[in-house]
């Protein structure tokens, strides 16, 4: 074994592979960029390199800084994680030409699976069923229409370097066709340099089930059984699960077999995942289901299969890159019960999911799973962390396993709605929605569940009565002290002479709100706005509160953080800013008839010129941010006054879109 690897990856899958190792007793080298001087896997590791700014092109994915890093601080081997360099032939290779080993698969099982068009006609050879469709050479327009005509409309144009749902598009309509495919291409070429595409017949109603499978350098190879990604948007996966909900024994069969066969095409060693697509327009059947891809890596919802399996997967890919066998054989390998893994992300559902940044002031994690099941949370980054723009924007991922699918999925949705994050927005109540979808918990998946339920599973929450009234009474600060134990604290803020009131300002939605908070006694207060007045109690019950009132019983737990006060109730949160009172021109500073740019991209279309009447939800433009396209849409019905030109560079806060004044707005 290893005495020292060293880790080319940031977040959390760095924090995870840095847990096996220690207990492994195997020293481990993180890399750093400039954002992440301070990260978590930084402070983890046995030894950090610097290896240059922020942006992943200067820094994790530099793979000659890289190997220097490892060669200096002694390391034996890379554990390249997921995206950036694992699935980067050039890299294997120069890693082995340095000496030193890549916790992976070899180059040319990489060059084998790593275009999608080759990888279907390899396993086309080797007998494994494919998803119909064009995968050849030829690349213009007219060509590529004409066999997605013969394919039958709808097809799915597919990026054949692609990955993680990127340069895909559903087209429906042959109309549709060359304005899609030029779509896709822009997004190829910038997310992987490579704008080549396939044509695939987009499948009915798709499940995407996909294999683990192991391999290693004496000839073996098993799999680890199935895991269900079908919960998707904008085909990534957003919740995974093993196993799959319905699995037959003849389906399950018919995969793991199709599985080790891709993986015994191409002698694969280490971990690696088949993904199949299944049409489940009659259910699933073994005849059903087709090869898409295989990814030549660790996946991000390989936690899963860890939980059912109860193996830790990267250790078995330690084990496999220092020459050991595998460490189980396949009848020895078996499942036992049901694991969910929900993806957290720093992003805004209510708002096309647009990618979020921003300093995680407050972060807190369920500690325990409901009922009998296990939680287990990776996560990347602890409070007072950032989401920077220049990586994927995830916070964590959460993981439960219980004896049963329904014990599961009931501990998942209570630990996404115990997860308390203040400072950016998260997609955490769309998650704990989701879980608690009808069809989902029936088992009744399939890719195009989110979408199908879109505007429900992205409403925004309602707030429930007392919020706003919560809020001003933890902004007032009179909390703390009414509350405390220490007698001149409690005193100096309940006076006998006369109720003193005490002014707050919330800003929510663009305006503020002035209130003022009385204490009237001990957990008894009044809180008064637009002449009106409300007596309330508080009390506390461990972290949370009890709000009561006239019509209102709320439980909720909040953080006072330098921005402002968030809440959470319902599985929901609430933010509520708290301008500073010494601030004077503070409704200038709420966002109202500015659109500005939610993170730093560049402006690749614009819709609407200067002048233009525009509705409310029209999409005014197209940002490319984060390697994705992202339509920003009119926040409420105006006209232009002003908007930023295609092919502009933007940072983040920049005007995007002026609306005009239209008086009363
Ligand atoms: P798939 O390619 O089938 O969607 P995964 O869901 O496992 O497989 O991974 C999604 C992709 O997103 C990865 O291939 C990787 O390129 C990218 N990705 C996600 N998170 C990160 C991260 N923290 N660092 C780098 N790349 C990431
Ligand atoms: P990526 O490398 O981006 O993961 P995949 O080929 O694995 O690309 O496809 C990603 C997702 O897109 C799949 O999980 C599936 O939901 C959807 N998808 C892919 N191919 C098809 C198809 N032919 N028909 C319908 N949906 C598809
Ligand atoms: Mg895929």
């Amino acid at each position: 074994m290893f005495s020292r690897i060293l880790i080319a990856n940031r977040g959390e899958i760095a924090v995870r592979i840095i847990r096996t190792a220690r207990r492994l007793g195997i020293g481990t080298v993180a890399v750093y960029s400039d954002a992440d001087a301070d990260a978590l896997h930084v402070e983890l590791a046995d030894e950090a390199v610097h290896i240059g700014p922020s942006p992943a092109a200067e820094s994790y994915l530099k793979a000659s800084r890289i190997i220097k890093a490892a060669k200096a601080a002694g390391a034996e081997a890379i554990h390249p994680g997921y995206g950036f360099l694992s699935e980067n032939p050039d890299f294997v290779e120069a890693v082995e030409r340095a000496g030193l080993v890549f916790i992976g698969p070899s180059a040319a099982s990489i060059r084998a699976m790593g275009l999608k068009d080759a990888a279907k006609r390899l396993m086309e050879k080797a007998g494994v069923p494919v998803v119909p469709g064009y995968h050849g050479e030829a690349q213009d327009l007219v060509v590529l229409a004409t066999k997605a005509r013969e394919i039958g409309y709808p097809v799915l144009i597919k990026a054949r370097a692609g990955g993680g749902g990127k340069g895909m598009r559903r087209v429906d309509h042959p109309d549709d066709f060359a304005e899609a495919l030029a779509s896709a291409r822009r997004e190829a070429k910038s997310a992987f340099g490579d704008d080549k595409v396939l044509v695939e017949k987009y499948i009915a109603r798709p499940r995407h089930i996909e294999v683990q499978v192991f391999g290693d350098a004496h000839g073996n190879a098993v799999h680890l059984f199935e895991r269900d990604c079908s919960l998707q948007r904008r085909h990534q996966k957003v919740i995974e699960e093993a196993p799959a909900p319905g699995m037959t024994d003849a389906m399950r069969a018919a995969m793991t077999q199709a599985a080790v066969k891709a993986a015994k095409a191409i002698a694969y060693r280490g971990a690696g995942t088949v993904e199949f697509i299944a049409d489940v327009s009659d259910g699933l059947k073994p005849d059903a289901f087709w090869f898409m891809e295989m990814n030549t890596r660790l996946q991000v919802e390989h936690p899963v299969t860890e939980m059912v399996t109860g193996l830790d997967l990267v250790e078995w890919q330690l084990r496999v890159a220092a020459g050991e066998p595998l460490p189980l054989k396949q009848a020895d390998i078996a499942l036992s019960g049901h694991a969910f893994e929900a993806r957290l992300y720093a992003e805004d559902p209510a708002r096309g999911f647009l990618p979020a940044i921003g300093t995680l002031s407050h972060l807190r994690f369920a500690e325990k799973a409901a009922g009998d099941a296990t939680l287990r949370v990776d996560a990347g980054v602890r409070e007072g962390d950032a989401i920077a723009p220049f990586y994927d924007p995830m916070i964590a991922k959460i993981i439960v396993h219980g004896k049963s699918r329904s014990t599961a999925l009931a501990a998942l949705g209570a630990a996404l709605r115990e997860t308390e994050i203040a400072g950016s927005v998260t997609n955490a109540a769309f998650l704990a929605k989701l879980s608690e979808h009808e069809g989902f918990a029936a088992g009744d998946v399939d890719t195009g569940l989110i979408e199908r339920d879109i505007d429900a599973l992205t409403a925004p929450a309602e707030m429930p009565r007392g919020t706003r009234e919560l809020a001003a009474l933890v902004a007032s600060g009179l909390l703390d002290r009414a509350a405390s134990d220490d007698p001149w604290g409690a005193i100096a803020g309940y006076s006998h002479f006369e109720a003193l009131a005490y002014p707050v300002r919330l800003g929510r939605d663009e305006a503020v709100e002035r209130l003022a908070v009385a204490i009237d006694g001990p957990e008894r207060f009044t809180l008064s706005a637009d002449e009106q007045s409300l007596a309330v109690r508080l009390r506390r019950e461990g972290r949370g509160l009890l709000l009561t009132g006239p019509g209102i019983f709320l439980r909720a737990t909040a953080a006072r953080t330098a921005e402002g006060v968030t809440l959470f109730a319902d599985g929901a949160a609430f933010h509520f800013a708290v301008p500073d009172p010494l601030e004077r021109a503070e409704t200038e500073a709420l966002p109202g008839e500015r659109l500005t740019a939610p993170m730093p991209g560049s402006v690749k279309q614009v819709r609407v010129s200067v002048g233009d009447a525009v509705k409310k939800g029209q999409p005014l433009l197209v940002l490319e941010a984060m390697k994705m396209e992202h339509a920003i849409a009119a926040p409420h019905d105006g006209t232009v006054e002003e908007i930023v030109a295609e092919g502009e560079q933007v940072r983040e806060g920049m005007t995007l879109v002026r609306f005009a004044q239209d008086g009363n707005s």
